[in-house]
């Protein structure tokens, strides 16, 4: 299985897997935030669509995001698989991209949910602490920051004062959670209708996590998916 989705809450260490999943296996993190900040920055039909509409505080319409992944997918580095990242949040984007991917003669070979109950993720993420001059990320219990003062000076000379991101507030964090219930529990359903979603616990170390990753993306594919190799 190398040509997958990764579900997760904020906080559920979906971005950590990513990553791994990248460095270890090659398989690239196609972003559709990054798709459409570099095809703004090359400036092609496309990214200059989105741009007109983000300029005036639009929501991007599906058409133009799809074209776009059509164009990222189609790129060298994808060839051996894509992890897709933040792409689709819909039931409807993701038959818009099952169309979009029978065209390209590609499918989607799991989707992987990487659960984690939700007091610890209200934990993960408030407990969280940044440094906004070199981005190192601490945890109060998990990861704490050196004691006295509060700053970033551990490893470094990074005169940084940590901060909490208002997204991490507990007074945000239960609504981001919600949010993404209400916007995922579609997409769940909609990829087990499919015999599609894999459910990983979340609830442990990212090596754990991984090692269970791992043993999915390697497991033995069903017959149709092989034939597609021959
Ligand atoms: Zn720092």
């Amino acid at each position: 299985m190398r040509r997958l989705i990764l579900l997760g809450a904020p906080g559920a260490g979906k971005g950590t897997q990513a990553q791994m999943l990248e460095q270890e296996l090659g398989i690239p993190q196609i972003s559709t935030g990054d798709i459409l900040r570099g095809a703004i920055k090359a400036g092609t039909t496309l990214g200059q669509k989105a741009k007109g509409y983000m300029d005036r505080g639009d929501y991007v319409p599906d058409a133009v995001v799809i074209g776009l992944v059509r164009e990222r997918l189609q790129q060298a580095d994808t060839t051996e698989g894509w992890n897709l990242d933040g792409f689709p949040r819909t039931p409807g984007q993701a038959e818009a991209l099952d169309t979009l991917l029978q065209q390209l003669h590609q499918h989607i070979e799991g989707v992987v949910l990487i659960d984690v109950p939700e007091p610890v993720l209200v934990e993960r993420m408030t407990g969280r602490r940044i440094c906004p001059l070199c981005k190192r990320v601490f945890h109060l219990s998990f990861n704490p920051p050196p004691p006295v003062p509060p700053y970033c000076t551990d490893h470094s000379d990074c005169p940084g004062e940590l901060i909490q991101r208002p997204d991490d507030s507990i007074e945000v964090v239960p609504n981001r959670l919600a949010k993404y219930r209400q916007q995922t529990e579609p997409l769940v359903d909609y990829y087990a209708a499919q015999g599609k979603l894999h459910i990983v616990n979340g609830n442990r170390t990212p090596d754990e996590v991984y090692a269970a990753l791992l043993t999915l993306l390697l497991a033995e594919q069903p017959p149709e998916h092989k034939t597609e190799h021959n």
